[in-house]
């Protein structure tokens, strides 16, 4: 099989999974580091049976997309219709292959819609009625829209819930044994948003970037500002420069903060498989993976 850039050299494996940057949670904060952890013991499972990173990521976003505390499949944000629209990209580093949906509806996996579209390999990015339309002539079921509204967002769309929820956008960066690397990011969006409002998690290079050779990114909060200043491909750039995969991280949050005007946070791990993370907000459940650890790494 052609191969480019880093691919095909063996490498240990590694897996970085988030959760969402947000405000300190109400509640639950255990239930969101438990839910991260899982999906990290899914895409290491992937992993360790010699699977693909990008497989490993999909997994791994997957379970958080069906986990109803998080901001992305069943349990996402809802537009100012009362309506769940949502963002998915996925990226390899081999040959840059990467596919995205935005503003999707009816579709409980959409990270598993933008493998569809990366493997289909016409097209990067498919929106609204198109990426349905797409859903449905590559066999990804539709779902009642209704099933992807859990009680907590209805709550909070009525105006009777306050408080932060605290799970958010969920994303995830693999390093697999043929030295690949892959990305993937989903979301809901930001609470209340117009419909037809996209941010930053299914634009390759904002939300989501895999190169490898130099490493990958899952970006998450302010989609805004992330676009404006490109953070995941900037956030390579800083790990290709440094290479520090946690002082890259630190150093995109802050560029995030003082250029782009907004907060969040993001993952990376590099061509070597090793991890870093920030985030700019109170909150960001995290959890990572190598073969040097006995179970996936949740700091508290
Ligand atoms: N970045 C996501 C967006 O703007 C939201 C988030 O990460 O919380 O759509």
């Amino acid at each position: 099989m052609a191969r480019g850039r880093n691919g095909g050299t063996a490498r240990v494996p590694s897996l970085i999974v988030h959760g969402g940057a947000g405000p300190e949670p109400a509640d639950g904060r255990d239930e969101l580091r438990d839910g991260v952890r899982a999906a990290t013991d899914a895409g290491w499972r992937v992993l360790v049976g010699g699977g693909r990173a990008l497989d490993a990521v999909e997994t791994a976003v997957r379970v958080l997309e069906d986990h109803p505390r998080f901001n992305a499949g069943r349990g996402s944000a809802l537009t100012s219709a009362g309506t769940v629209e949502v963002d998915a990209s996925i990226m390899e580093g081999d040959r840059l292959q990467c596919g995205a949906v935005a503003a999707v509806r009816r579709i409980a996996n959409p990270v598993t819609l933008a493998r569809r579209v990366m493997d289909d390999g016409r097209y990067v990015l498919i929106v609204g009625d198109g990426a349905l339309s797409f859903a449905r002539s590559v066999g990804v079921a539709e779902c009642d829209p209704e099933t992807l509204v859990t009680d907590r967002e209805r709550r909070h769309h009525a105006g009777a819930a306050k408080t932060p929820v605290g799970g958010g956008t969920v994303g995830a960066v693999a390093l697999d044994r043929h030295g690949t690397i892959a990305a993937a990011t989903s979301t809901g969006g930001r609470r209340g948003k117009l419909p037809g409002r996209v941010g930053d998690s299914p634009l390759i290079g904002c939300g989501t970037y895999a190169d490898s050779t130099i490493g990958g990114v899952s970006c998450t909060g302010e989609g805004e500002a992330i676009i404006r200043v490109v953070l995941g491909w900037r956030a390579l750039d800083y790990l290709k420069e440094a290479d520090d995969p946690g002082y890259a991280a630190r150093v995109a949050v802050d560029l995030l903060v003082e250029e782009g005007g907004g907060q969040g946070g993001l993952v990376l791990l590099d061509w070597r498989g090793r991890t870093g993370y920030a985030h700019s907000t109170p909150f960001m459940p995290v959890a990572w993976m190598s073969p040097a650890l006995a179970a996936p790494l949740v700091p508290s």
